[in-house]
């Protein structure tokens, strides 16, 4: 182990678990606070504005703010302004991403778009889904907030952002931009969120996919917590993390050089 000036942090299975409490990872995020060592919690959930993400924690006890809280949202937009500044957009997504896209005042169209974004919603249709296929088959760009296949909720694993994307990847043959875990866009917005270089900054995260493949891509130490997605035995003969914990009671902020 050694030390870090920050922590990137995945939310679920990693500081909470569905509806349960990890009370480790509670422990850690306060002394976190204590101690103002900087941190964001990472997440490609693009379902929550950051002020409903701080407002969700309160039912796990753990205090923050928006500004520890950097969405797959808010690297699309940080993404969209840096590289498409200006061009209009059509939306698949939640009321959230809506939201946080016409605060930063993104222009949204319903046809002949310049972007096409893709993202999580319980309202996508097939009409929204034929608007968006016919406009990346006329050349609009497609983006995707991120590639999550599943999320859970109470009756299982339900389809993702990632489920509707393989639907317009089918019907335009056209492969989109992510944004979202494990791809280069979230962990730079991270980085650049908490003014730290890649070397400095440690991602915590309980699934190899997404947290742990984002920091070996980026060049981020990681460390991966058995709490939530993946197991030790599921990444048998896959590049290793950095770290492999049980819980984030075995983290020592004070590590020295080793
Ligand atoms: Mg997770």
């Amino acid at each position: 182990m050694r030390t870090y000036k920050g922590y990137a942090i995945d939310l679920d299975g990693t500081v909470y678990f569905g509806k349960n409490r990890i009370k480790t990872a509670e422990k850690f995020v306060q002394e976190l606070n204590e101690r103002k060592i900087p941190y964001v919690f990472l997440t490609n959930n693009a379902t929550r504005t950051p002020e409903e993400v701080v407002e969700h924690l309160k039912n796990y006890e753990i205090e923050t703010t928006v500004n520890h809280v950097y969405t797959s949202g808010q690297a699309t937009v940080d993404y969209l302004l840096e590289h498409y500044k200006g061009q209009t957009l059509m939306l698949v997504g939640s009321p959230a991403l809506k939201k946080l896209l016409i605060e930063a005042n993104i222009q949204l169209v319903e046809e002949n778009p310049d972007i096409v974004l893709q993202s999580f919603s319980y309202d996508v249709d097939y009409r929204q889904l034929m608007e968006a296929t016919l406009a990346i088959r006329q050349g609009a760009k497609f983006v995707v907030t991120n590639p999550d296949s599943n999320l859970p909720n109470e009756r299982g694993l339900i389809p993702g952002s990632g489920a509707t994307t393989a639907f317009l990847k089918t019907a335009t043959g056209v492969e989109p931009e992510i944004i979202g875990k494990p791809y280069a866009p979230i962990m730079e917005g991270a980085l650049q969120h908490m003014g730290l270089s890649a070397d400095e900054v440690l991602m915590i995260g309980d699934n190899y996919n997404t947290d742990i493949r984002a920091g070996l891509e980026n060049g981020v130490d990681t460390l991966m917590v058995l709490t939530g997605f993946s197991t030790r035995e599921s990444i048998e003969g896959l590049e290793q993390p950095t770290y492999i914990l049980n819980d984030l009671s075995e983290w020592d902020l004070d590590a020295n050089e080793d």
